[in-house]
């Protein structure tokens, strides 16, 4: 079967930037008559946004964007990441580096490698590999394993207790996720979480890295970056410049959010994904 997802964190609002990655991912796997799901990543409550769940489900469904099973939560997933953690024993470190003495580092140096023991309020982390963790991603083409290379040993529960994004979302994606599309600023994390389920048994889904939106001046849309909220009254005007910024152009014909997403299911073409999105223009009239 095959079967993709949509994974936002729930640190705020969706932007334009997100419905262009979660339109790629719906199409692509709705074309090839698969299953799309919607997780929600809410793992480190510190960085969340109370309402945001609520927003962003009804952003998707305002814009015609709905799940075929249940939403997900990783949140009720404490039972799975633990005993994923108990797997991964023979690979894990508990560190006691603090960030100023890893701040002169550009990777982990591995001081604590020897610490394999479980110590209290310590940041739990693996041991990574020196093997090749190159793979070929569906947009980009080969991508060596340099990734994890940069990165070194990393955490994977931290020191507060909560589990790491790589972590859960190596347990969620593996076995269970078959087409992995998603924005160019997660590459990184693909060589670490494609390593962690290769130390769990579980089978790596296909990967797809596609260009993020971003601003005139190069930043990519973000919370941070104080990208706008998308304004769900204009769903449709919505999603035809999601479309655009992929650079699909529907017909005028296609004026309803349902016949729009029609015709996007049929006509989208990854390898017609240009490499490079068009800017993004805040007051953009309709397309
Ligand atoms: N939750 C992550 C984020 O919003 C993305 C997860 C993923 O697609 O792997 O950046």
């Amino acid at each position: 079967m095959i079967t993709g997802r949509f994974a936002p964190s729930p640190t705020g609002p969706l932007h334009m930037g997100s419905l262009v990655t979660a339109l790629a991912s719906y199409c692509s796997i709705k074309q090839a008559g698969g299953e799309w799901l919607v997780r929600i990543d809410d793992l480190d409550p510190p960085r969340q946004d109370p309402n945001a769940v609520n927003a962003i489900i009804r952003c998707l469904t305002a814009h015609g964007l709905h799940p075929d099973r249940p939403i997900i939560f990783q949140s009720d997933h404490a039972a799975a990441y633990e005993s994923a953690l108990q797997k991964l024993a023979p690979h894990l470190f508990y560190c006691n580096c603090t960030r100023k003495q890893l701040r002169a580092h550009d990777r982990y140096p591995g001081t604590c490698r020897a610490a394999k023991s479980p110590l209290p309020d310590r940041a739990v982390r693996v041991l990574m590999s020196d093997t090749e963790h190159g793979y070929g991603d569906g947009f980009l083409g080969p991508v060596d394993g340099n990734f994890a290379a940069q990165l070194g040993d990393f955490i994977v529960k931290r020191r507060d207790g909560l589990i790491s994004y790589n972590l859960a979302t190596a347990v969620d994606d593996g076995n269970t996720i078959s087409e992995v599309l998603r924005g160019q600023d997660l590459l990184p994390v693909t060589a670490p979480q494609r390593y962690l389920m290769h130390l769990l048994g579980l089978t790596t889904p296909n990967y797809a890295h596609i260009p993020c939106l971003e601003f005139a001046d190069g930043t990519k849309l973000s919370k941070q970056t104080h990208a706008p909220p998308l304004n769900d009254a204009i769903a449709l005007s919505n999603l035809r410049a999601a479309l655009s910024y992929l650079g699909f152009h529907a017909p005028q014909a296609a004026d309803s959010v349902d016949t729009l997403l029609f015709w996007a299911v049929e006509h989208f073409d990854l390898s017609k994904v240009p490499s490079q999105l068009p800017k993004y223009r805040p007051s953009a009239p309709a397309f």
